[in-house]
């Protein structure tokens, strides 16, 4: 069998499957996989043959399995076999996973040895890729190294009818780490003093370091404004929304209102932040996520979390409801998940730390994801899922592919599997660029794959693409080079198992990629596949007044489509008001006129920007998304509000463009009669799905095609994929969204990899 099946239970699982059927024979890990031999009776052996796939363990990932008959040797007893040193791994690491039910329970049961130990663990469960130093996956290759196993924990490691079988992380009061707090003024405690410690540095509206599986969080009380509100000036993080943790789902239940799939979604062992209704009315702190339609919420996930929600026995310390988790760094900076580092770079941050000796080896950031129709859509791809690889539709060689500028992930790719990376975050600093660096080593050295190629975007001034330029001067082979947009479209389709030469209509909507004639694309309909795309159309482009800074300021953006609109700047307008207010109104427009300090951008991105602050909601961007975010917030209230007798708004389709001027000029004039800000959003968004629809069915009609693709990160709207499914569907027109990897630049690179190994194959090596 291969696939992920090594260190995840599957030999005592196949130990127990083969002793319950009677049949002799052994198991074993090689370098492919896992190896089974069994002997008996036909109608045993092929009813273990079934039941090995249908009832594998729950974090077993079967990628194949292949048989053959054997003549009887005579075998009596099945047995356990060393694993065969193999040349090359071929195997996986998996990914890090929540502590299960069983651990749970002995977790909380006084008469388990286990009561109370903050590293309780076992096959089915705990960390796994941020402890892996290399491979193959075994204890000594883990931070769990320098932990000797106690005799009873080596026993139930070497028992194979036990839970525990090769649970490499395995630990006890015995032999395991240890917690410990630390405050600002050198206090220590350790073991339940810890948490005791730690619960009322919490209940008093502090901020605690709390050493997670992938590095260190920010944790004070969700439900204390002041709390909140301290946790945000220490970060420098004035609205974007923090996400909050809660001991199992009823607590989800009391502050968010998730559907069937939102709850099981939240219980999977990957336990990824989920976007969420919030529940109006719970006790919340206003602060968490301010203007935004939805709350992230993640379940514990460690035992540490869960005893961390737990009443400490000898202690009356008040128990914690639920608490705000986030990235224990400073803005945009790696996370932090070395224990000196963590005592230094957050040091002015927080009051305490709850940390332990086991070490975290390589980091990686809790993961995101929400549930669109019944749906999941990711939205950052990290812990949990990472090292799981996605299926490439071709042999790759062995290459890397280093992702984009923002939200980076980069991937690794070797024959038919692609590793991406757990979340990197923003390029730009050097702290990043490091960690970058770092984790290309790692997932290098896990898999034992050497990169012979390199793979980047187009963008000239990507911190990314430099070191990608470098790296291939060095190793002397030619770097390749893939345009952003058709990078967003490869991955959508790789994910979605489309063939080596099909081909889709793909509508990428996202903030900022460089495009093929030097212009700020973002509004673009691609037609093609892996190997090479044609651009059939896109959004009307206005001047970026002043780049950058235009990406901050929403109402710069509306001012540009305004004025390219032929709509007149009239006071009345907030854009207009606020960049007067602002003393910004003349120079605006004597650059844009002039077009001096203007980039040409075709961004839907800041199209729905521009609509934001043009309907008065966010004039100015804190965080990346940040407009759309409120926009769509007041589109969801404004849906099918009831009396809406205004016509519906449209973009005008030229042929090689989709043009917003009516759309604004019309939304201009209802502003003006009255109609609600929310309906006008709504609106907005039905017109963008419309569009979608409209040129789709055209498009596809032209060149055969059934197939529209969705990517960028403008399809991080909820509201607006669910709009376009539908209206795609209602048009007998297939959509594929993304499942695996996000929308947004996170699953950049994956398509990278694939229009790489496409082109190289049909020999040319450029987009042009
Ligand atoms: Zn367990
Ligand atoms: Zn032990
Ligand atoms: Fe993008």
């Amino acid at each position: 069998m291969t696939g992920v099946v090594q260190g995840v239970g599957f030999r005592p699982f196949s130990h127990r499957l083969a002793t319950e059927l009677c049949l002799a024979g052994h198991v074993g890990n090689d370098a492919g996989g896992v190896f089974i031999e069994v002997e008996g009776p036909a109608s045993a052996v092929e009813s273990f043959e079934a039941r090995l796939a249908q009832e594998a363990p729950p974090l077993c990932r079967i990628h194949e399995i292949s048989s053959m008959p054997l003549e009887p040797i005579g075998e009596r007893a099945f047995e356990v076999v060393e694993s065969l040193a193999g040349s090359q791994v071929s195997t996986f690491v998996p990914p890090d996973v929540a502590t299960c039910s069983s651990c749970l329970r002995e977790l909380f049961d006084p008469r388990d040895r286990r009561y109370r130990h903050p590293f309780i663990n076992c096959t089915d469960c705990g960390p796994r890729f941020t402890i892996t130093v290399r491979l193959p996956y075994d204890r000594r290759n883990t931070t769990m190294a320098g932990f000797a196993m106690c005799r009873s924990c080596e026993k139930e490691y070497q028992d194979p009818a036990d839970r525990r079988f090769h649970a490499q992380p395995i630990a006890c009061p015995d032999c395991g780490p240890e917690l410990r707090f630390v405050s600002a003024r050198g206090e220590v405690a350790a073991g339940d003093g810890a948490l005791a410690a730690a619960q009322i540095c919490i209940a008093a509206g502090r901020v605690v370091a709390v050493k997670g599986i992938g590095g260190y969080h920010l944790c004070c009380d969700a439900t204390s404004d002041a709390a909140v509100k301290l946790l945000r000036s220490r970060k420098r993080r004035a609205e974007k929304p923090f996400a909050v943790m809660v001991r199992d789902l009823e607590g989800a239940r009391r502050f968010a209102r998730p559907d069937d799939e939102e709850s099981k979604l939240l219980s999977r062992p990957e336990r990824p932040i989920v976007l969420l209704c919030p529940r109006s009315g719970a006790v919340l702190s206003e602060a968490i996520a301010p203007g935004s339609p939805r709350l992230g919420v993640m379940l514990a996930y460690s035992p540490l979390h869960h005893l961390l929600f737990a009443p400490v026995p000898g202690f009356s310390t008040p128990v914690p409801e639920c608490l705000v988790m986030t990235s224990g760094n400073l803005s945009e900076e790696p996370i932090c998940y070395r224990d000196d580092d963590a005592r230094e770079r957050l040091a002015p941050l927080v009051d305490a730390w709850l940390t332990h000796d086991r070490d975290i080896h390589v980091p990686c950031d809790d993961s995101v994801a929400m549930v669109v129709d019944g749906v999941e859509v990711p939205l950052r791809r990290s812990r949990g899922y990472v090292p799981l690889p996605v299926w490439l539709p071709e042999e790759s060689g062995t290459l890397l592919a280093t992702g984009g500028e923002m939200k980076n992930a980069f991937c690794l790719a070797r024959g038919r599997q692609a590793w991406m990376s757990q979340h990197i975050g923003d390029m730009g600093s050097l702290e990043t660029l490091e960690a970058f660096e770092r984790a290309v080593e790692h997932l290098g050295e896990l898999y034992g794959a050497k990169a012979t190629r390199v793979v980047t975007d187009m963008h000239p001034s990507y911190l990314v693409g430099r070191w990608g330029q470098e790296w291939a001067q060095r190793k002397g082979t030619p770097l390749g080079i893939v345009q952003h947009h058709h990078a967003h479209l490869a991955s959508v389709m790789v994910e979605n198992e489309m063939p080596r030469d099909s081909r889709a209509v793909g509508f990428v909507f996202d903030g900022t990629g460089y495009g093929m004639d030097g212009t700020v694309w973002g509004g673009e309909v691609l037609v093609g596949g892996y190997a090479s795309v044609e651009r059939a159309a896109h959004l009307r482009c206005v001047p970026l007044p002043g780049g950058d800074a235009a990406v901050r300021a929403p109402y710069r953006m509306a001012l540009a489509h305004l004025r390219a609109s032929g709509v007149d700047w009239d006071d009345d307008l907030p854009p207009v008001r606020i960049a007067k207010e602002a003393g910004e109104l003349a120079a605006l427009e004597r650059q844009l006129v002039r077009n001096v300090g203007c980039v040409q951008t075709s961004s839907v991105g800041r199209l729905f920007d521009a609509v934001s602050a043009l309907l008065g909601f966010v004039y100015r961007s804190t965080y990346e998304g940040h407009a759309a975010v409120v926009l769509e917030a007041a589109a969801l209230s404004g849906v099918g509000q009831p009396g809406t007798e205004w016509p519906d708004l449209h973009f005008d389709l030229t042929a090689e463009e989709f043009d917003p001027s009516r759309l604004l000029a019309t939304m201009v004039a209802e502003l003006r009669q009255g109609r609600p800000r929310s309906s006008l959003a709504a609106d907005f968004h039905s017109a963008v799905a419309r569009l979608v629809g409209d040129l789709g069915a055209r498009l596809c009609a032209s060149a055969g095609l059934d197939v529209v693709a969705l990517s960028g990160g403008v399809f991080q709207n909820a509201l607006l994929l669910s709009l376009v499914k539908k209206e795609l569907a209602g048009l007998g027109l297939r959509a594929i969204t993304h499942r695996m990897v996000p929308p947004n630049d996170g699953g950049l690179a994956l398509g990278q990899v694939a229009v790489a190994v496409a082109r190289w194959r049909s020999g040319s090596s450029h987009d042009h």
